[in-house]
């Protein structure tokens, strides 16, 4: 059975204009300076491994307009958001290939919240890089970026859009403003978001 996720609650908003960090501890593109016998001219994904060769090409094509969650990964997002407050919560969903490709998510991986705020968030570097690992060692990619909204809707705030680094990636907002928790799913991509239908099932 398919169900939307996305359903806004009455929700008054707020200007969600605060700042947050967001995935600030995502790595930039190396320096380029790799000595190892790099094939000159080929592009250098080893500092991106997150973004495999084919993210080039998604980012310019259009973007599934629904993705699919279980109802199970479902509801892990909605615990950790919940176990987080009342600051706001983090991680990273993996899948067998990424959003954009019309990959299925698997698993959550749980993260901490360096910044322990209600109002912004800053994935723990360590926690971030070996949940990277992980994923890679399973053949999988970065699927979703996940956070929560304690007291706004869950729609990017500007700041989330500043530091969207992932494209192929859906952004997974859970907003705990309301007393049923929403999550929606967002692209974001040049600094447009734009809301995905998530299914659940
Ligand atoms: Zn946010």
């Amino acid at each position: 059975m398919v169900g939307e996720a996305g359903a806004t609650g009455a929700d008054p908003g707020g200007s969600d204009s605060r700042r947050d960090s967001g995935e600030a501890a995502v790595a930039e593109a190396g320096s380029g300076a790799d000595e190892s016998g790099a094939v000159e001219g080929a592009p250098d994904w080893s500092a991106s491994f997150h973004q495999p060769p084919a993210s080039a090409l998604a980012r310019t094509s259009a973007k599934p307009a629904a993705a699919h969650i279980s109802a199970q990964l479902l509801q892990e997002l909605i615990d950790w958001a919940r176990d987080g407050y009342p600051n706001e919560a983090c991680g990273i969903v993996a899948g067998d290939r990424s959003a954009a490709e019309g990959g299925r998510p698997s698993v959550f991986h749980r993260l901490t919240n360096a910044a322990r705020s209600p109002s912004r968030y800053l994935i723990e570097p360590r926690e971030q890089l070996d949940a990277m690992l992980a994923i890679d060692d399973a053949d999988e990619v970065v699927w979703g970026v996940f956070h929560s909204h304690v007291a706004s809707p869950a729609e990017p705030s500007r700041t989330d859009i500043g530091l969207a680094f992932y494209p192929d990636s859906l952004y997974l907002i859970c907003s705990l403003a309301s007393e049923v928790p929403v999550v929606r799913a967002w692209w974001i991509v040049d600094g447009q978001p734009t809301e995905v239908s998530l299914s659940v099932g």
